[in-house]
């Protein structure tokens, strides 16, 4: 056994007391650190008279929203499972650590082509619990139109009280049931042997890698792949993690009435009239602006979520809900009960893992969320297959490959040299967008969304490369306002002179 790679705590770098919280995060925290959950806003989710089917009406203070959040939202599916048997003490080709939608996707691909794979997961059955969007045409480009639930022709931007974006790019919501279903479904046809733990070590020798499991079960398999999201259980940085936040606040609610067209998702609401009564969130808005994110189902059903697109440190989760009710009064949205909430927290931007190494990554884990956007499903269910496809061929007979050499490889065809550039220009985006208050992210997106459908498209998809972004950033340039060039060119300089640095620095 050549080499022991110790997990590490990735969480140093939130910050507990300014009420950050994300289930998916706690899932991953250390027993032995101080428990974030006695550090969390109010929330009263032990009292039975707030259960999933008891409508509360809501008052106009956060304690009154979050009192109608039900006590579970945990809901697993109905499979049966194959088990991995560790008393045989087989060598699988793949372990897949981590059963979420990267992790799944690969597990199923490696698994058709007939290799032989054990998914590991705390609770693999568990539906997912995030509320996930992308734009249409990205789950039609991979044939998964069949896994969205609503679909809205269109959506739109409120740029301020006086100023409307309609968007011409249809929007859906996952259905996060069905398509890990889908997924499950196929990986038990192929094969997949599932074992339901958590795995807190790796240790490598020259051709295979000993998983250690929280029950005492260790996974010997040829090639380990670490999809374990923003725990980042396996995979190693060695740059200091430096990321923004994206910290959102999201209630899935049945309400008296709102004030959305239901053909249209509300993709970004940037007004900030709900604040005038309050001139202290008002001015902690105009410096670090949040908007509203919504899915409105019917007349009376409604996904709502108040999100800070990236902050250095994250935005406190208690300021995003205390922002949120006041929008939800001002708007005449009265909550009657709600059905599920999120507690949106995903770092974007920031290093990428070292490369190559080890243990393969994919999703979250390795560094695949849209560093100016936050988004990633669609990006990684795409990728899938590149990975599946790049394990498939070098460690089957053709390839011939094992140990670091095969990670090498597949690690090569995840992220490519123009992956890589695409990803600092994107990083380079973000590191403006941190800078920017309200009235500059106003007017950022106002020259944003007044860009041929092409290059907004293409940027938010991550189907712009080099060549084509550097067109881009001219093209949004020249639709900006005089104000907004001078702030693109005051905030973007230090950027630009990094990105250029780290373009120059990272070659193939
Ligand atoms: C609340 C929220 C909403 C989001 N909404 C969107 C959206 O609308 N659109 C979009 O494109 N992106 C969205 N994202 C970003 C991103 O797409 C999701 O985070 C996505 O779930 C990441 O997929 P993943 O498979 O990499 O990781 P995850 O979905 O986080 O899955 C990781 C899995 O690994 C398991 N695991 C963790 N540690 C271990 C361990 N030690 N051993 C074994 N298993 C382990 C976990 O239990 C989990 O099942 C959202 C993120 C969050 C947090």
């Amino acid at each position: 056994m050549d080499t022991l790679l110790k997990t590490h705590n990735k969480l140093e770098f939130l910050h507990p007391l300014n009420g950050f919280y994300s289930e998916k995060l706690s899932n991953s925290y250390p027993t032995t650190t101080p428990k974030l959950h006695e550090l969390r806003f109010g929330v009263k989710k032990s009292n039975p008279k707030w259960s999933k089917t008891t409508c509360v009406r809501a008052s106009s203070t956060s304690s009154a929203l979050l009192e109608l959040v039900p006590e579970t939202k945990k809901e697993n599916l109905d499979f049966e499972l194959p088990l991995y048997d560790p008393s045989k003490g087989v060598v699988v080709d793949l372990a897949v650590v981590g059963g979420g939608p990267a992790g799944l996707a690969v597990a199923q691909q490696v698994s058709e082509a007939g290799l032989s794979v054990c998914s590991i997961d705390p609770c693999p059955k568990l539906i997912w619990p995030n509320n996930y969007g992308v734009w249409v045409d990205e789950f039609e480009a991979m044939d998964l139109l069949d896994c969205l639930d609503t679909t809205w022709s269109g959506a739109v931007v409120y740029i301020s009280e006086n100023s409307k974006k309609d968007l011409d790019r249809p929007y859906g919501r996952v259905n996060r049931k069905l398509l890990k279903s889908k997924m499950l479904q196929k990986c038990i046809s192929n094969g997949v042997k599932f074992h339901q733990a958590k795995v807190i070590k790796v240790i490598h020798e020259e051709t295979k890698s000993f998983l250690i499991c929280n029950d005492g079960v260790t996974i010997q398999a040829s090639v380990v792949l670490d999809a374990t999201g923003f725990s980042r259980c396996l995979v190693q940085y060695d740059k200091p993690y430096n990321p923004g936040y994206q910290v959102a606040y999201g209630i899935l609610a049945e309400v008296d009435s709102h004030p959305f067209d239901v053909d249209k998702m509300v993709f970004m609401d940037w007004r900030d009239s709900h604040l005038n009564n309050n001139l202290e969130l008002k001015e902690s808005n105009s410096k670090i602006p949040t908007f509203l994110y919504a899915m409105p189902f019917s007349k009376n059903r409604i996904f709502l979520e108040e999100t800070s697109l990236v902050a250095r440190p994250g935005l406190p989760m208690r300021d995003i809900q205390e922002r949120m009710v006041a929008r939800l009064k001002h708007l005449g949205i009265n909550v009657k009960s709600i059905e599920e909430d999120e507690h949106c927290v995903i770092p974007m931007g920031g290093p990428l893992p070292v490369l190559p190494q080890r243990v393969v990554g994919i999703g979250g884990t390795a560094g695949m969320v849209h560093p100016s956007t936050g988004y990633m499903v669609a990006r990684t269910l795409a990728a899938a297959p590149i990975v599946a496809n790049s394990i498939v061929r070098y460690l089957g007979s053709d390839g011939g490959l094992s140990g670091h050499q095969l990670s090498t490889e597949v690690w090569k065809d995840l992220w490519p040299i123009e992956r890589r550039r695409q990803r600092e220009f994107f990083c380079f985006g973000m590191d403006i967008l941190l800078k920017l208050d309200l009235p500059a992210t106003r007017r950022f997106f106002d020259a944003f969304f007044d860009l041929e459908p092409h290059y907004w498209h293409g940027f938010l998809s991550s189907r712009l490369f080099l060549p084509e972004l550097l067109l881009f950033g001219l093209s949004l340039f020249s639709h900006a306002s005089n104000t907004s060039r001078i702030e693109i060119m005051a905030k973007g300089t230090v950027p630009l002179v990094n990105m250029v640095n780290n373009l120059i620095q990272d070659r193939d």
